[in-house]
């Protein structure tokens, strides 16, 4: 059905390229009634504190329930819900129902402190004019604190951002709302810019914590991993690792100085079910 509907223009090339070219129309087109029908929902994976694993907060990984390819990851849908412009109202749903959730978790957890949530922003989201009116009405609406959420934003999204970029997120941060620079390292970015962004975490890249893995550990990425923390808290940002797969990376980077991780050695992401369960055990 599918070569049919790509009609004969794909005939001379290779059928599994075809595949993807014909399923990416599909799935592009599939979109916005995806988000009217309610097709997406969201996995969080816990954040915890290095030093006693405790649980910092969680992270909302979008996925998309598709009635005929299953369960399809961010990866397949979000790069084509950007050059779309669906990234903006799926966006919306997903700050909407993270911060709904995260709300729902600290009125459980009162003694504890709330729960941090954090949400990815794409690109698109951060140009778009209503980004601050949207989150302070989301936050508003559910009454979460604002220090109780994470946007998390690429570093290769800022990467030469001007003022005007950057200023709706000086907007957010000063109304106490986290910034976090995503996927960290793998950028390219002037260190010196730090200073100038409003960020207060960086998210060390995956890649940084595998070089971790190996024992002896690579002495570089050591090295590298030891300058970031270093070059991180002395700006007073929390340093958080990404991709931690293993006891030993943990206790690695816990020695580096690292503030919180996360990773499948703690929790794959889960169901709000699973956080809410660790939440009131207070430990992964
Ligand atoms: P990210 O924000 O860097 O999220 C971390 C990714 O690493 C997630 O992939 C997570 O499942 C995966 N991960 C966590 N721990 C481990 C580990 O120990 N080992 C390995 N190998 N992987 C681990 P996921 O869920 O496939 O998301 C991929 C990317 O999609 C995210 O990367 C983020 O950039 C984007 N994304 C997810 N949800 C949203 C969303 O709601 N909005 C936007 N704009 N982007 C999103
Ligand atoms: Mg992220
Ligand atoms: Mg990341
Ligand atoms: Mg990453």
């Amino acid at each position: 059905r599918a070569k049919s509907a790509g009609g004969n223009r794909f005939e001379l090339s290779d059928p599994e390229a075809d595949a993807r070219v014909i399923t990416r129309h599909g799935l592009t087109n599939a979109l916005p009634s995806a988000l009217e029908r309610g097709e997406f929902f969201i996995e969080y994976q816990p954040l915890v504190h290095l030093v006693d694993g405790s649980v910092h907060g969680a992270e909302a990984l979008v996925r998309w329930c598709h009635p005929q390819y299953g369960v399809l990851g961010p990866d397949r849908f979000i790069p084509l819900a950007e050059r779309t412009g669906l990234i903006v109202p799926l966006g919306r749903w997903v700050l909407e129902e993270a911060v709904r959730q995260a709300r729902y978790w600290s009125r459980r957890h009162s003694d504890g402190g709330p729960l941090r949530i954090n949400v990815n922003l794409s690109p698109a989201q951060l140009k778009h004019p209503a980004l601050v009116a949207d989150t302070v009405e989301v936050l508003e609406r559910s009454g979460l604190e604002p220090g109780a959420l994470c946007l998390e934003v690429t570093e290769s999204a800022l990467i030469g951002a001007d003022e005007d970029l950057l200023k709706p997120l000086r907007q957010l941060a000063d109304m106490g709302v986290d910034i976090a620079l995503d996927d960290f390292g793998t950028g390219y970015s002037n260190l010196a810019n730090l200073r100038r962004l409003p960020v207060s975490v960086l998210k060390l890249d995956r890649s940084f914590t595998q070089g971790m893995q190996q024992h002896p550990c690579d002495p570089v990425d050591l090295k590298i991993v030891e300058g970031i923390v270093s070059l991180a808290h002395s700006l007073e940002l929390a340093v958080t690792v990404e991709g931690v797969e293993t006891g030993a990376q943990a206790e690695r980077l816990r020695e580096l100085g690292c503030d919180t991780a996360q990773g499948w050695y703690y929790a794959r992401p889960g169901s709000p079910d699973r956080i809410h369960a660790l939440v009131l055990a207070d430990a992964v």
